[in-house]
C-alpha cells in the first residue's frame, strides 16, 4: 500500500488524536477529522503536517475518503453516521482504534468488558499486573488512547485494556488473549439499538481468541454465562454466589482460585477497602485475569489489600458531624445505583439522585430506595419521573431540589447519625455537566465546604 493515501481518523477526542499521532510518527499521511469544531495542540497538528496529512472539522470530507486506506473510528461514535455510510459505499477498511491498537502492538492483552465494573476490574487488574518483571499498561476509557498506551510497550508486554461494548463493535481481529466479561445489563440501547447487538459487541471480546486463550465468564449472569458455549479457549467461571469446581469465588469469607486441581486462598474478604457484592464481584475477575497473566497469589492479595477504587465510584469523601459522605458519580444507570445502594448494608441512606434521565424502568431501583433509604432528594431533568416512580414505590420522605448545591444542601439538613448521605444520581449528568467526573468534583467540593 503506497503512502500516497490517507488513513483517516473520524473523531479527535483522546483516542483519534492519540492514534492519528501515532500512524503520522510512523509515516503514514493521516487526515483527522472531527464533524464539528474543535481545538487541536499545535504538536499533533504539525506531525499531521509534516507527513502530508491535516486535521479538519465540519467540512464534507468525501474528497480525502476517496483517497483513504484505512478508516479508523472512535468509540464515541456510531456507526449510523452520514461519514461512516460514506466510508462503507467506497468500501473502505472500518476499524476502530483499540484494533489499530492490536495491531501496532506484539504483546498481550487482557481485556475488560461488562455494562458496570470495566474500569474499576481493568485498574485492579492493571495494578496487578504491574507485579509481573515486564513492561505493563492500563487503558481503554482510562487515561490515553489504547495506541498511545502500548506505544512503549513489547512482546513481552501486557496491557489491562477496558473495552467498552462501542470499542468491541469495530475490533475485526484483535486477539485478546485473557478476556473477562463481568455482566451485561441493558444500557446504551440508544446506541446499539436492541439488546441483540448489545450481546454481540460484547461478545466480539473472545471472538478473535485461540485455543491458548481464555475467556473469564460471571456464572452469576446467564448471559455471560452463556457465551461459555461460543469459547474457542479456555473458560474459567466466577461466582459471588457459589463454590465453583474451578475459578475465582468466595468460601468462609475469603476470595478462593481453584484450578487443574489446585485451590488458593487469596485474601480475606473484609480486608478489602473496596466494598459492596459488585466490588467482589470486580475483585474476583481482577483475580482470574490476574491468574492466567501469571500473577502470584501473594502479590494479588497485596494489591486487592492496597487499593482504595478509582474515583467517583463509591468514594468515600469525608466525615461530617458523625455522617459520611460518598461520591458515586459514576452511577450512570439505575443498576449501578442499585449496587451503591445494596453496598450500605445498614441501609438508612440519604440518597442523592437525578441528572439526564436514560428513561429506563425505575421499579426495582424505587424498591430499593423504599427499603434502604430514610430520604430521597431529587434533581435535575429527570426529577418528575423518578419522583412519580418513587411514590408509585411507596417511598415516603421525598424532597424535590432546583440546584445539585440545594441537593446537598438538603441532604446536609436531613441527615442523622447513624445515617450516610450518597450521590449514586442513576442518571448520566449531561443536563447540569459535562461528565460525572465534573459532576462528583462539584459534590466534592460542596461537601468540603459544609459546615463542620
Ligand atoms: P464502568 O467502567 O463499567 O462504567 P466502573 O468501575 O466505572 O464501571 O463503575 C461504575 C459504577 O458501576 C460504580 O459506581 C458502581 O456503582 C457500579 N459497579 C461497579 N462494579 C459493578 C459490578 N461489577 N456490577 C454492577 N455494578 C457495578
Amino acid at each position: 500500500m503506497t503512502k500516497e493515501k490517507y488513513v483517516f481518523v473520524y473523531g479527535a477526542g483522546i483516542s483519534g488524536q492519540g492514534v492519528a499521532e501515532i500512524l503520522a510518527d510512523k509515516g503514514e499521511k493521516v487526515i483527522l477529522y472531527n464533524d464539528t469544531a474543535r481545538d487541536m495542540s499545535q504538536t499533533i497538528i504539525a506531525a499531521l503536517e509534516k507527513n502530508g496529512g491535516k486535521f479538519i472539522c465540519g467540512i464534507n470530507p468525501t474528497e480525502y475518503l476517496t483517497k483513504t486506506k484505512l478508516f479508523i473510528i472512535s468509540p464515541g461514535i456510531p456507526l449510523t453516521t452520514s461519514v461512516v455510510t460514506k466510508a462503507r459505499q467506497l468500501g473502505l477498511e472500518i476499524i476502530g482504534e483499540a484494533e489499530e491498537a492490536g495491531r501496532l502492538y506484539k504483546g498481550k492483552w487482557v481485556g475488560i468488558t461488562g455494562t458496570n465494573g470495566k474500569t474499576t476490574t481493568t485498574t485492579l487488574v492493571g495494578e496487578m499486573l504491574k507485579t509481573l518483571p515486564v513492561k505493563t499498561a492500563t487503558g481503554g476509557n482510562i487515561g490515553l488512547a489504547l495506541s498511545k498506551e502500548t506505544e512503549h510497550l513489547d512482546a513481552d508486554s501486557y496491557i489491562a485494556a477496558e473495552l467498552s461494548s462501542f470499542q468491541l463493535e469495530t475490533i475485526t481481529t484483535l486477539r485478546v488473549n485473557i478476556a473477562l466479561i463481568l455482566n451485561i445489563t441493558p444500557d446504551h440501547i440508544e446506541r446499539h439499538k436492541t439488546m441483540e447487538n448489545y450481546i454481540k459487541a460484547k461478545a466480539n471480546i473472545f471472538a478473535h481468541q485461540t485455543k491458548e486463550d481464555v475467556v473469564i465468564l460471571n456464572d452469576d449472569d446467564p448471559i455471560v454465562r452463556g457465551f461459555a458455549k461460543a469459547a474457542k479457549g479456555k473458560v474459567c467461571f466466577i461466582s459471588c454466589k457459589h463454590v465453583l469446581p474451578e475459578g475465582a469465588y468466595m468460601e468462609n469469607g475469603n476470595f478462593v482460585f481453584a484450578w487443574e486441581g489446585k485451590k488458593q486462598v487469596i485474601c480475606a474478604v473484609k480486608d478489602m477497602q473496596i466494598f459492596g457484592a459488585h466490588n467482589e464481584q470486580n475483585a474476583l475477575g481482577a483475580i482470574a485475569c490476574a491468574y492466567f497473566a501469571g500473577v502470584t497469589f501473594a502479590n494479588m492479595g497485596k494489591v486487592l489489600k492496597a487499593f482504595k477504587g478509582v474515583e467517583h465510584r463509591l468514594e468515600y469523601v469525608e466525615t461530617i458531624k458523625g455522617i459520611p459522605y460518598y461520591n458515586d458519580s459514576k452511577a450512570t444507570n439505575t443498576d449501578s445505583a442499585i449496587k451503591a445502594l445494596e453496598a450500605f448494608k445498614n441501609g438508612h441512606i440519604v440518597l442523592i439522585a437525578g441528572g439526564h434521565d436514560k428513561m429506563t424502568d425505575l421499579a426495582e431501583f424505587m424498591e430499593l430506595v423504599r427499603t434502604k433509604t430514610d430520604a430521597l432528594i431529587l434533581l435535575g431533568e429527570a426529577k418528575a419521573r423518578f419522583n412519580e416512580a418513587a411514590i408509585k414505590a411507596g417511598v415516603r420522605h421525598i424532597y424535590l431540589v432546583n440546584t445539585f448545591a440545594d441537593g446537598v444542601k438538603k441532604a446536609y439538613d436531613l441527615a442523622k447519625v447513624p445515617e450516610v448521605v450518597l450521590l449514586s444520581p442513576a442518571c448520566s449528568s449531561y443536563d447540569m455537566f459535562d461528565s460525572f467526573p465534573q459532576r462528583g468534583e462539584v459534590f466534592k467540593d460542596l461537601v468540603h465546604k459544609l459546615p463542620h
